[in-house]
């Protein structure tokens, strides 16, 4: 069953809008606000990165959350790098920050998609430091680069949890994918007495319980990031050779829409009334899946109207705000007309 909410037009998904510079809002250039913030800078198999924003101004060593931020002013990190950084620099300025904001990168994997070997140059340069799960130890030093970024000191294994600036506690989820399998992310942040949470999985071919457990677990989370890869009927019909389609499809694959839908659900079953506040869907394949069969997909519970934010390959999203249990997202960027209607203030993209 379809939900029967007016909609709102997708920005994402079709041809892309015109890159324009845009300015951080005047509220999260006010340095006030406390929480996390979450932009995708482009998802799919052309490239994967997300930026996470550390909003909290009493926090230590962290600037304002805008461009005001100085040079060495830690206030962010990436998940996966999966542009070279000169695509992630200028994405990066278009949503308000710098490279000097990052004070880390973590990798969910190492396919290329996920992470490029040209970073190394800007990774020493600049100090950045990488972090790798253990699962994967042995082939980031096999790469061309990885050797002198070990060297350098500048990649950090983890294992089931770390904490890459003060007040995150990052844990990490195996999830299968290929031989070596892929890390999904819980990212905590302790803002005072409280704590507003992200869930991150992507590349996944099949969401083991324990997926389900650490996102709806513990308060569960304000907002979950999840791939939503394939439609299988576009997959079937494409052109792709047939060992290719039998990867994608497999256990050790990607989610399609269906499977992703599912995954959503039985985290919203299990979580706390309300959680998570949104559902970022990211990795849409360009030519096996398409905006309107997602909407068909997720448009089947209404639980999730207003709440499904699309993602795209050749631009960012925009920044979505995470206050301790409420969340305000800054440009209209719904997959749904929800009961409450998004600001549209922002005027996005890029
Ligand atoms: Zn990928």
């Amino acid at each position: 069953m379809e939900s029967s909410r007016e909609r709102i037009p997708l920005h994402v998904g079709g041809k892309a809008g015109p890159t324009r510079t845009a300015r951080p809002s005047p509220r999260s250039s006010m340095g006030r606000a406390r929480g996390m913030s979450l932009c995708v800078l482009g998802s799919g198999s052309g490239g994967n990165c997300s930026v996470v924003r550390f909003d909290a101004d009493e926090h230590r060593g962290l600037g304002r959350p805008s461009e005001e931020a100085g040079a060495g002013q830690a206030q962010a990190i990436l998940i996966d790098a999966g542009f070279g950084p000169f695509t992630t620099r200028r994405r990066l300025e278009q949503a308000g920050l710098t490279l000097d904001s990052l004070a880390a990168i973590c990798l969910t994997h190492l396919d290329r998609d996920h992470w490029r070997g040209n970073w190394k140059q800007t990774t020493l340069a600049k100090r950045i430091p990488i972090y790798v799960h253990r699962w994967h130890q042995k082939s980031f030093s096999r790469l061309p680069e990885g050797a002198d970024l070990i060297e350098a000191g500048l990649v950090r294994p983890f294992g089931d949890t770390f904490s890459p600036i003060d007040s995150l506690e990052v844990t990490a989820v195996h999830l299968p994918h290929d031989q070596k399998g892929t890390i999904g992310f819980r990212l905590d942040y302790h803002t005072g007495p409280s704590r507003v949470s992200l869930g991150y999985a992507t590349d996944l071919g099949a969401a083991p319980p324990e997926l389900i457990d650490r996102f709806s677990g513990d308060g569960g989370l304000d907002l979950l990031a999840i791939e939503s890869n394939y439609d299988p009927e576009l997959q079937s019909r494409s052109d792709r050779p047939a060992f290719l389609k039998r990867r994608i499809m497999g256990e050790l694959g990607h989610l399609s829409n269906e499977q992703s839908f599912q995954v959503v659900r039985g985290i919203m079953d299990a979580s706390p009334t309300g959680c998570p506040r949104w559902v970022v869907l990211l990795h849409r394949s360009r030519q096996c899946n398409h905006p309107d069969r997602v909407r068909e997909v997720f448009g089947r519970d209404d639980r999730l109207a207003g709440r499904v934010i699309l993602t795209d390959q050749r631009r960012r999203s925009a920044w979505i705000r995470l206050e301790p249990r409420a969340a305000v997202i800054t440009a209209q960027q719904c997959l749904f007309d929800g009961p409450k209607r998004i600001e549209n203030r922002e005027a996005e993209s890029a």
